[in-house]
């Protein structure tokens, strides 16, 4: 395979990967995108739902309609679920049809004249003077390590690594549709989800529905998502059992960032440099930001010509401390009879609009009897 030299070699055509390589490209830089799948709407590790501010992003302005289902309102179910709507003013979250979305993205870097390398897997680079280079693939001033949770980037180059997870499970059943289809229906419980939650939502194609608990290292539990959607079905309309069409299954950070981020050139951008919230698990937008402030960075030290000058841009990077605060006290004190108890306060109302919509939320009182009825 022919070798081409670039300004910057990306590895990872996910969400932070794209946000880095089409921002670079903008400013005038050779890059390419290498990706070890042939086909990135294949073996995803995301729900793909969207915070409305994600939208704003370059990378997703022309974004086509119809790979987006907008979801106005969240509906947060107790241990014993009873629930809660919330919502806020003008505030939306997407799902979508994300394996479509990973494609279009992908097309997206194409006619940036991105060059992308599908099926290339990122094995080892060496450092050759002041580039590194990776076999099969080229030279390049900049390596971006922007491979997810497991980066074997940061793993081969000595880069700080993601040591805490949340391990996910979703199941996908395509032409569904739930009772309650404008609401992320979110379920606390320590049972189903020790350390997160559960989830169901509409997507633009089907219901996705899925659990995350804090992973283990060497541990062999995995979410019961069956059971989950059976306890959750008088709820959620969904019935159950009931074969998924696919399934998808990630590890998601949620430690905070990982230290070091870079060295000589190499630089980790989103799940591989620990870029997710702590609390929500939300990456996508975090990863967009992620990516396209490095690519500016590298931008910057392309031009200036002087390593160091990239350094103070690439290290501002949210540390989520009051997340990673709410993480600890959410693995060590999650009680679910607490969480029954507490459920319809004001505090517990207030904590929930911060988490989802950052304040600017209101719980939407309108009666919904089946929905939050209580199943004991
Ligand atoms: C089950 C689950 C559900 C989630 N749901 C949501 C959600 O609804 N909303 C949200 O905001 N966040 C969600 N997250 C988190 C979010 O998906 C991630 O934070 C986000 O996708 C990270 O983007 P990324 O570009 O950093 O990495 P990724 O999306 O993981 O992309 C990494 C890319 O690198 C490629 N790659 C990996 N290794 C190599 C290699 N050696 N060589 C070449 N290429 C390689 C992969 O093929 C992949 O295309 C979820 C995570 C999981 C696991």
């Amino acid at each position: 395979m022919q070798e081409t030299d670039y300004d910057v070699i990306v590895v990872g055509a996910g969400f932070a990967g794209v946000a880095c390589a089409q921002t670079l490209a903008q400013h005038g830089a050779s890059v390419c995108v290498v990706d070890r799948k042939r086909d990135l709407g294949e073996r995803i590790h995301t729900t793909g739902i969207l915070v409305a501010e994600a939208l704003q992003h370059a990378c997703l302005a022309d974004l086509p309609a119809a790979l987006l289902r907008a979801v106005p309102h969240v509906r947060l179910y107790a241990p014993n679920l009873r629930s809660v709507r919330l919502a806020a003013p003008d505030y939306r979250f997407y799902t979508t049809d994300t394996p479509a979305l990973m494609r279009w993205l992908g097309e997206g870097l194409v006619e940036c004249g991105i060059p992308l390398r599908l099926g290339t897997p990122f094995r080892d680079a060496q450092r050759t003077g002041d580039h590194w280079r990776l076999p099969g693939i080229g030279r390049a001033r900049w390596l971006v390590g922007a491979d997810g949770a497991t980066s074997r980037v940061a793993t081969c180059l000595g880069l700080g690594r993601v040591e805490q997870w949340l391990y996910g499970v979703e199941h996908e059943f395509d032409g569904v549709a739930l009772r309650e289809p404008d609401a992320l229906h979110c379920f606390i419980s320590k049972h189903y989800a020790p350390g997160y939650i559960g989830w169901v939502a509409q997507t633009p194609t089907g219901v996705q529905a899925g659990l995350a608990r804090r992973h283990v290292p060497g541990s062999s539990a995995v979410p019961d998502i069956d059971g989950f959607l059976h306890h959750t079905a008088v709820m959620t309309g969904l019935p159950a059992p009931r074969r998924p069409d696919s399934v998808r299954a990630g590890l998601i950070p949620c430690g905070g960032p990982v230290r070091p981020r870079q060295r000589d050139g190499v630089v980790l951008i989103g799940d591989a440099a620990g870029m997710v919230s702590p609390v929500t698990a939300g990456g996508i937008h975090a990863g967009l930001r992620h990516g396209t402030a490095v690519g500016l960075a590298i931008v910057h030290n392309l031009q200036q010509g002087d390593a160091s000058l990239a350094l103070p841009a690439m290290d501002a990077v949210p540390a989520f401390r009051a997340k990673r605060l709410l993480r600890r006290a959410f693995d060590h004190a999650q009680f679910d009879g607490l969480f029954n108890l507490a459920f319809r306060t004001p505090f517990m109302r207030c904590v929930a609009e911060q988490l989802y919509f950052h304040r600017r939320g209101h719980a939407v009182h309108a009666p919904e009897a089946d929905a939050s009825a209580r199943i004991d």
